[in-house]
């Protein structure tokens, strides 16, 4: 996380509580620890360097940092969200300036937080930071100038429908930034989402500024692969067959029906069925006719299949953990979502040092 100093801090006179001394005791370790980058105008951070008050360490960092005060300061311009220490009495907010999530925390505050901890992600499965991994490289590649951010994070297993109580312990005990990741499940855009990400958002305390869920809407991590990455890494007749018919519900006008395809199962008519407005969802994406079941299937077992299983999953799973270079610039949609996503993702992540291996 980026944390700015408010011009505000630099009045704060010789109105020095232990407690305000504390906070910028603490504020300075952050800054020695490298975990989040800690910037503000070059005339805070001189004066916070010349107080007396402060221990030698402290200051000395807060000095360092004037001396490295162009290099950080380009930063701010690159994030979507970021964090201010300001002076103020109450509790940490979250608001919303123009395109960017600011999270304000009283400087007297900041004694009873841990920030010295590098920002936990929660996902739903510990696995799946290989994938948000691969879209934050292509996004501080593709998006940033100068084309490198150091990020340091801690990426937590939330362990599928558990992940909502990892989420409300974090939120408890809020004292350190927490950014929990969830998917939708969806199987088609209007479809319900899953049970996963609607617990993750019913324990949701967005007065808890220090952290957020980052709600995204697609059925699940296999669907933010590139299509043009499936094709070429999978060369089986089936999964090429697969993949030119995803392809084709973009010439259909359903650019989005790939964000929701369901890359494990498949799907069966009468399993689409099942879902109010699946089929009818499906069908206009796929360009199929309207098929009706014969007697021998029954809801729960469909031999009608009209989407087969991605039959590569092995291969497909070593390419991201290996974390393969993909490239989302063949679908709009799907690059804005890695935009939206890279953004989140390397703003709540961002450090002044590299994490230790
Ligand atoms: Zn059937």
């Amino acid at each position: 996380m980026l944390i700015h100093l408010d011009d505000t801090i630099s009045q704060l006179g010789d109105d020095l509580t232990p407690g305000i001394i504390g906070s910028l005791e603490d504020v300075a370790a952050v800054v020695r620890a490298g975990t989040h980058i800690v910037t503000g105008n070059i005339s805070t951070l001189r004066y916070l360097a010349s107080l007396d008050c402060l221990g030698i360490s402290a200051r000395s960092a807060f000095r360092g940092l004037a001396n490295k005060y162009a290099q950080f300061a380009s930063i701010k311009s690159m994030v979507t969200t970021f964090a201010e220490i300001i002076l103020s009495e109450n509790t940490p907010t979250a608001s919303r300036r123009g395109d960017v999530d600011v999270i304000s925390i009283p400087l007297a505050y900041v004694a009873q937080l841990n920030l010295r901890s590098p920002t936990e992600v929660i996902y739903e499965e510990i696995q799946d930071d290989f994938i948000y991994e691969i879209i934050s490289r292509w996004y501080i590649q593709e998006k940033l100038s100068p084309g490198f951010l150091n990020r340091n994070y801690r990426p937590i297993h939330g362990g599928g429908g558990r992940t909502h109580a990892v989420y409300a312990e974090a939120q408890r005990r809020n004292n350190q930034f927490c950014l929990c990741v969830t998917d939708s499940d969806k199987k088609f855009p209007t479809d319900i989402s899953g049970t996963t990400s609607a617990e993750v958002r019913a324990v949701n305390d967005i007065h808890q500024a220090l952290s957020s869920h980052l709600d995204l809407d697609f059925h699940e991590v296999e669907n933010l692969v590139p299509l043009s990455f499936l094709k070429e890494k999978c060369t089986s007749p089936t999964s090429q067959a697969i993949a030119e018919q995803i392809k084709g519900v973009d010439a259909a006008g359903f650019p989005e029906a790939k964000l929701f395809w369901d890359y494990k199962k498949g799907f069966s008519v009468g399993g689409l069925k099942q879902l109010n407005g699946g089929w009818d969802y499906w069908r206009a994406a796929l360009g199929l006719a309207n098929l009706s079941c014969p007697d021998t299937c029954t809801p729960q077992r469909c031999q009608c299949e009209v989407l087969k299983p991605w039959p590569e999953k092995r291969a497909v799973k070593d390419q991201i953990y290996q974390y393969a270079k993909m490239d989302p610039s063949e679908c709009e949609l799907l690059s804005s979502l890695w935009a939206d996503i890279g953004g989140s993702l390397v703003s709540w992540c961002v450090s002044a040092m590299p994490k230790p291996a």
